[in-house]
């Protein structure tokens, strides 16, 4: 697949001018993203890229030959039509329409996600085309729960494509230490932050399914024994961000979301998961939700953690961002994802990363690193250079940024014994502040 964005505000991962590559694929067992060069395990998606493969016209006759589809025949305006019903099981139940041709017409089914649970998606198939002897069509419908999802016009069809099939390496969680008791937890494509405190540890974000959010719990647990994860800071309610959740609730968290989204999260964690049931609908746990409008502070003899909201963002409304003052780190998803090291500055300049400077000098915070919830860990100057700052400030910032992330490194356990803090921070860029752009 390859996107281009046509909103003049960006989101996600697509690239404001240009194209991004994205391949999705599964196989029996696995999930991977073909974005870069190298292939990112993506197994939350297995069940709804299997349900994807096998409601294409070609895979539903494949499937339903081999689950022994029962087939009956019904009017429909006048017209007699077939209907192939089959399960998959563990994936989904369906029943394929064909038309007075034979040609599949619409598929409809059901599949269980990793945040809604059960649901049921409609499929439609029109203006099928000859290619080179195979029939595809070339306008492709889906509805979820009768909401609209996605509308493809196809203009090629390349029958018997090659796709690169190796398996990547399993799923993995790398952690990095990036303060005393505080741990980025990548690896992945994306990233989690876990936060100890005196007798808890916080987690912020749980992506997306029961998989990864089940590596950063276990990854958690080693890094911190002996204490449990009391809460899962969720940044804002996207799919991919909040797949995770559910696995945390079954560990005992309580899930801390923006306000806004308090009610939804509470209603899709009580949905049924009845055709690929996860830990939590095995577990028959109920989730504690807390909702944070604007800001709220959590504090013990450790550390502060403070959640702020991010405001006046296109990407999400109930967008929450992190923030350590002790440490100051800024942990914060989809607003910012840090480009290639010394890639140029983007043109035109993307909104998104505009927003979290704006918000960051509405709450007045020093931040000295961001660890961003995609990507790697950067120093608060990567955010002003990719905003295109300008004059001494922009240059001026981007070496003391520099200079006091290298210094940091060898420095850190000379700076928590204090011995030369007060100097640092004299020299830190986020204590030179200037106007905003
Ligand atoms: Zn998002």
């Amino acid at each position: 697949m390859r996107r281009s964005r046509a909103e003049p505000k960006g989101g996600g991962a697509v690239p404001l001018v240009g194209e991004a590559a994205l391949g999705s694929v599964a196989s029996a067992t696995h999930a991977w993203n073909l974005a870069g060069p190298m292939p990112v395990p993506r197994n939350a998606a297995l069940v709804s890229r299997l349900h994807d493969l096998w409601i294409t016209p070609h895979g539903v006759i494949k499937v339903a030959v081999k689950e022994k589809a029962t087939l009956s025949y019904h009017t429909e305006g006048g017209r007699k039509l077939g209907a192939l019903s089959f399960a998959v099981p563990g994936v989904m139940t369906a029943t394929a329409i064909l038309n007075e041709n034979h040609l599949v017409e619409r598929v409809e089914s059901r599949q269980t996600g990793p945040v809604l649970g059960d649901i049921s998606m409609v499929t439609t198939y029109a203006d099928y085309r000859d290619h080179g002897g195979v029939k595809f069509p070339a306008r492709i419908e889906q509805t979820q729960e009768g909401s609209m999802v996605l509308a493809v016009t196809i203009t090629e069809v390349t029958p018997n494509a090659e796709v690169n099939a190796a398996v990547p390496a399993a799923e993995r969680v790398a952690a990095e230490k990036v303060a005393a008791g505080v741990w980025f937890l990548g690896g992945g494509s994306h990233n989690s932050v876990a936060i100890e405190m005196s007798d808890h540890v916080i987690l912020v974000e749980s992506p997306l399914g029961d998989e990864r959010g089940n590596l950063v719990i276990q990854e958690t647990k080693k890094l911190v024994p002996g204490k449990p994860i009391r809460f899962v800071i969720n940044s804002h309610n996207h799919f991919d961000r909040s797949g995770g959740l559910r696995a945390a609730v079954v560990e005992g968290a309580t899930v801390v979301v923006q306000a806004q989204s308090k009610g939804y999260f509470e209603k899709v964690f009580t949905n049924p998961s009845r055709i690929t049931p996860d830990l939590l609908a095995k577990s028959g746990k109920r989730a504690n939700v807390i909702g944070v409008a604007e800001n709220m502070s959590m504090k013990d003899a450790t550390r502060t953690v403070e959640i702020h909201r991010i405001k006046d963002s296109v990407h999400a409304d109930t967008f929450l961002m992190v923030y350590l003052p002790n440490e100051r780190l800024l942990i914060e998803a989809d607003v910012y994802t840090p480009l290639p090291p010394n890639a140029p500055v983007p043109n035109p300049i993307n909104a998104l990363n505009v927003e979290l400077v704006q918000n960051i000098e509405r709450l007045k915070l020093s931040v000295d690193r961001i660890l961003p919830l995609h990507g790697r860990v950067v120093p608060l100057a990567e955010l002003h250079r990719t905003v295109g700052r300008q004059g001494f400030h922009r240059q001026g910032c981007i070496q003391l940024c520099s200079l006091w992330e290298s210094l940091n490194e060898w420095a850190r356990p000379l700076v928590h014994k204090g011995k030369i803090k007060e100097k640092f921070h004299a020299l830190r860029p986020s204590n030179r502040r200037t106007s905003v752009l």
